[in-house]
């Protein structure tokens, strides 16, 4: 089940997400970022540094509403929730959680205290390194890039599931879902070993848009109390070093006792801890400060440190209060597994070069490791290419010079004179053909006047107004050129520019077979009056001969009647 992606929508394809993945569990496809979800330790950094909110998560959202209608919900709140709102007491948030609909609510703490305990175990084995395996994304990390150190992780489950075993227990029949700022723990219900422990889990960035829809505002809702509640060695366990400070911090020193946080620190740790030669227990987080900061919790307005603040607030508040849960007797032991993945492992060095050609990189000098592409280096890029992570145009260096090459070629190759001004109408760019159409060299009218230089100004028929476009005719009156004229302005970068195709040749052909079509028709003209007129004379003639021919005739036929009387 895909947990963290992104909407192909809203991707804009700007690979910040690929830069700032510790892990490259991205991959860009069609011009869309896609999380390889075998690849990815869920540590949410690249929903939290998206430019435009991308992000798609697995949502319990609906199920947990259809639940609260029909089941009894159990809630197990992390004790980070303080830092979701500004409130005027933190205990307003289970006054918003219960007009959502949940009515049972502990704290996760609860379960905390029962891993806590487990550690101080751990502390005393012969292992040389033990690393806590609270935070999921460590988990993960551990699992997926840092098998050989399976063995160091502590075999306990994370406080999230401890305190779901003893909410099973006490609640047989009812749905357990959790709450925080965490997005690795959506994936850590799903781990084989711990399955069906937790029904659903919820963000407090999902709750937060929940509260919105249901039209709740939480500085107006009662302060309200947990129903079962553990106590501060537990509650701290969400910032970093929160879980060695009640447990193992207190036992003989026999450990040296680290805290990272941080993915990069974190890797940057497990890469050089071979090299380290005492016992260690070593308290990790992905998140920087720990799931005090956690990436499900984004909407909050909160600064890091306030969020750290505003929990230690919430410790204190509650510093005299009794526990009012005792821990249950559960089993709190788990394995860990190496996870196969598809990995980019490394890339004969043939098929890495073939890759670098093809990227216009063929020395050195040409790799600039911009990092633009989301890669540190050109040959990262190159072999995410060939792991069929990255494609090949995610360059934008090479996209550029493509560009610059193919827009220098069309500038120079062009029959059609183009000029670029500046916005005081100095001229910055002139090509080849607008030497030979304006009749002046380059050299002689680069950064001067446009108008001056070339005693012409077609920029005057621009409206500034409108669309920053005019098309039409012009004439160039001192090399007598007709020009088709493209002109236009471009604000953003404060340009004119304009082509002028030569249509002289066109526009006196035009004009010559204008005049032919004129002489034509009017020979005609003359030719059919010429006609007529004959034709009316012809017509004349004719009426007159005819005449004279009926009355010679008539006569004739006259005689030869006379005549034949007399015989
Ligand atoms: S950060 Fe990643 S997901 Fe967000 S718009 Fe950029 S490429 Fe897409
Ligand atoms: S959640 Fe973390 S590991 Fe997963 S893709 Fe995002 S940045 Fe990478
Ligand atoms: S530090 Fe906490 S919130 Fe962040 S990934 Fe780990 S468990 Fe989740």
């Amino acid at each position: 089940m895909s947990i963290i992606n992104f909407s192909k929508e809203k991707c804009r394809n700007c690979y910040k997400c690929i830069r700032n993945c510790p892990v490259k569990a991205i991959k860009l496809k069609d011009k869309h970022a896609q999380i390889i979800q075998s690849m990815c330790i869920g540590c949410g950094i690249c929903i939290a540094t998206c430019p435009h909110n991308a992000k798609q998560i697995h949502s319990d959202v609906d199920t947990i509403k259809k639940w609260l209608k029909t089941e009894t919900v159990v809630l197990s709140l992390s004790a980070v929730f303080p830092t979701a709102y500004y409130l005027d007491h933190p205990r307003q948030y289970l006054g918003l959680l219960r007009e959502l609909g949940f009515t049972i609510i502990e704290e996760t703490s609860i379960g905390a205290e029962a891993v806590a305990e487990a550690y101080t175990k751990e502390y005393d084995s012969d292992q040389k390194f033990v690393i806590s395996s609270s935070c999921a994304g460590i988990k993960n990390l551990i699992e997926i890039y840092y098998p050989q150190y399976l063995s160091s992780l502590s075999r306990q489950v994370s406080p999230m599931i401890a305190h779901g075993k003893i909410l099973r227990q006490k609640y047989p029949n009812a749905k357990i879902v959790y709450a925080g700022s965490c997005l690795a723990k959506k994936m850590e219900v799903n781990d084989a070993d711990v399955r069906g422990i937790i029904d659903g889990v919820l963000t407090f960035d999902e709750i937060d848009v929940w509260m919105k829809e249901e039209n709740i505002i939480p500085n107006k809702m009662p302060v309200q109390e947990f129903d079962a509640i553990g106590t501060n060695t537990g509650r701290l366990y969400p910032v970093i070093g929160g879980l060695a400070k009640n447990s193992v911090e207190k036992l003989d020193g026999s450990r040296k006792i680290l805290r990272i946080d941080g993915v990069k620190d974190c890797m940057q740790f497990l890469d050089e801890m071979h090299q380290l030669d005492k016992k260690y227990w070593i308290e990790m987080n992905t998140c920087d400060e720990g799931c005090v900061n956690g990436p499900g919790n984004l909407h909050s307005a909160l600064s890091k440190y306030e969020k750290v603040e505003m929990l230690q607030t919430y410790i204190d508040m509650n510093s005299k209060k009794p526990a009012t849960e005792n821990i249950s007797d559960i089993e709190t032991k788990r394995s860990f597994h190496k996870r196969p993945v598809h990995h980019l492992g490394e890339v004969p060095e043939a098929e890495l070069e073939k890759i670098l050609n093809q990227m216009s990189k063929f020395s050195e000098r040409d790799e600039l490791n911009c990092g633009t592409c989301g890669y540190e280096t050109c040959r990262d890029k190159a072999r995410a290419v060939y792991w069929n992570m990255a494609e090949l145009d995610m360059c934008l260096p090479l996209i550029s010079s493509k560009s610059e090459a193919i827009s220098n070629l069309i500038i120079t190759t062009t029959p059609n004179a183009i000029a670029v001004l500046d916005k005081k109408f100095r001229i910055i760019e002139f090509n080849d053909a607008a030497e030979r159409l304006f009749n002046v060299k380059r050299e002689e009218v680069m950064r001067y006047n446009f108008i001056d230089a070339l005693d012409y100004n077609p920029f005057k028929k621009l409206n500034y107004n409108k669309a920053y476009l005019y098309t039409g005719k012009g004439h160039y009156e001192r090399e007598n050129r007709i020009f088709m004229e493209i002109l236009t302005y471009i604000p953003e970068q404060e340009l004119y520019m304009g082509i002028f195709i030569d249509i002289t040749k066109q526009e006196k052909q035009e004009q010559d077979f204008q005049k032919m079509q004129e002489e034509t028709l009017s020979m005609a003209q003359r030719v059919i009056d010429k006609q007529m007129r004959v034709a009316h004379e012809i017509a004349g003639l004719l009426g007159e001969t005819t005449a004279e021919t009926k009355v010679t005739l008539t006569k004739l036929q006259k005689v030869v009647a006379s005549r034949e009387v007399e015989i």
